[in-house]
């Protein structure tokens, strides 16, 4: 029996963060905490997620050798609720990484004002790699390992990056063997076991509000801007779908294969069927079209649009391609895809920057609603769940606004002691601080 080391290369993800997610993390935090003037003990606190576990998933693959993943789950806060935050599945998934995304998690979900903690989890794999049946069995492994933590009261996984509802369906059967079936353990599942109406599409349609909603306070017209999305998977592909909804123009799309770029606009009609094709890998490598030009990754952040979407990786926009961005609005559709120091430099040149923590908070939110319609056994359509969902993400996105007005800050800045306060004032009243 050989036993093979998990592979390093990835065709999920094209290449190595330059700022690590923990630094972009810490510079969020240290921002705002200085702002709200926090003492270094409560700072200390806050930070430190209440427990991680690491674990080995093994996998006897279908040609019989044995590959052995590494898998984690950070449970940063429970201070307003379940720990709450998705699964990943990227070879360049670590512990830092998971930290930060849980770390994140805590300040959406308190941002949002929905009733949950933060949370990550990851496994060291690239799904791609794998045939379904692998990527079944990596998921039961990694959920038998991890099942002690979780529960719908306790801990509540969702999908990210390389996962998605059919990964989320194979949890919901795993933790249902050990504990007894109960859909309210994992959001983002299939609706056929209790998945909400609107939650595949939930992230990007947040992305969208919160664009538009800052577009117009800008004074633009939302007919016609030019949008380029970074990611064409849940969360890029579905806004650049809803941006077209609204009447902008989709100019560019990339994913791991590279960006494809028409000026007049994409048929994304056309770019969706491609990616989905039958005979192909799931990307858009080989895409072509008339009026479509390739762009390489390292060109893509610099194409002349109105508002950039991040939705792909970490530290997207960095200080070798920040002074290219073009974009009069960049949307953080990605958690951390800007560096501390891109940020500053987009901040100087008065480029707005809706963060992370506001931007793609539109599927937790939604997966709060699924999480409630799994107790009430009571499914909403689809209208609802949009139309609550845009009342959570307008007067997220009016909060943030405001308070950067009131203390001459940036929505980041903002948005971060929003989130922050909350979580620091939960924290008092439960006695933890
Ligand atoms: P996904 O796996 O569905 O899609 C990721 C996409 O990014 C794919 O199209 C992939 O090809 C592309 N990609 C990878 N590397 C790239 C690169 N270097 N350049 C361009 N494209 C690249 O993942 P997702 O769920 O859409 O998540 C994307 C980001 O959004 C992550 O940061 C995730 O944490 C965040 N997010 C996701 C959700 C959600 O509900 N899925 C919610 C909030 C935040």
């Amino acid at each position: 029996m050989s036993v093979v080391p998990p592979p390093t290369s990835s065709s999920v993800v094209s290449e190595q963060p330059r700022v690590s997610a923990y630094e972009i993390a810490t510079a969020n935090f240290d921002r705002a905490a200085d702002i709200l003037d926090l003492p270094p003990e409560w700072r200390r606190l806050i930070r430190s997620p209440f427990r991680e576990m690491r674990v080995e998933v093994p996998l006897y693959r279908e040609d019989g050798s044995l590959v052995v993943f590494t898998g984690y789950r950070v449970q940063h806060s429970g201070a307003r609720g379940p720990f709450k935050g998705g699964i990943r599945y990227s070879p360049l998934v670590d512990i830092d990484e998971v930290r930060a995304l849980a770390e994140t998690m805590t300040y959406k979900t308190a941002l949002v004002n929905v009733p949950f903690g933060g949370g990550k989890g990851g496994v060291n794999v690239d799904p791609r790699t794998l045939t379904k049946l692998e990527l079944e069995h990596v998921t039961r492994r990694y959920i038998s390992r991890i099942h002690l933590i979780l529960g719908p009261n306790r801990d509540v996984p969702a999908p990210d990056m390389g996962t998605n509802a059919q990964v989320m369906a194979w949890i919901v059967d795993q933790y249902g063997r050990q504990h007894g079936y109960n859909p309210a353990v994992v959001t983002g599942k299939p609706l056929e076991l209790g998945g909400s109406p609107g939650r595949e599409q939930a992230t990007g349609r947040g992305v969208v509000i919160t664009a538009l909603e800052a577009a117009k306070d800008m004074g633009l017209t939302v007919e016609g801007l030019r949008i380029v999305v970074q990611g064409f998977g849940n969360v890029g592909m579905n806004a650049a779908l809803l941006f077209a909804e609204a009447g902008c123009k989709v100019v560019a799309v990339s994913d791991v294969a590279g960006g494809f770029h028409n000026p007049d606009g994409l048929d994304l009609t056309e770019v969706v069927a491609y990616k989905d094709r039958k005979d192909g890998n799931g990307t858009l490598e080989g895409y072509a079209d008339s009026g479509v030009e390739f762009v390489a990754h390292a060109d893509f952040m610099g194409i002349d649009c109105d508002i950039l979407v991040p939705a792909a990786i970490e530290s997207a926009i960095h200080d070798e391609n920040v002074a290219s961005v073009k974009a009069k609005i960049v949307v953080e559709g990605a958690n951390l895809p800007v560096t501390p120091d891109a940020d500053r430099a987009l901040n100087e040149r008065g480029i707005i920057v809706i963060p992370d923590i506001l931007a793609n908070a539109g599927g937790v939110t939604v997966s709060y609603f699924e999480w409630s319609q799994n107790f009430q056994q009571y499914t909403w359509d689809e209208e609802l769940v949009n139309e609550r969902l845009e009342k959570v993400m307008l007067k997220a996105y009016r909060d943030v606004a405001a308070r950067a007005k009131s203390i001459g800050a940036t929505l980041r800045e903002s948005a971060f002691v929003i989130a922050i306060d909350r979580v620091v004032t939960a924290e008092k009243m439960r006695g933890s601080l």
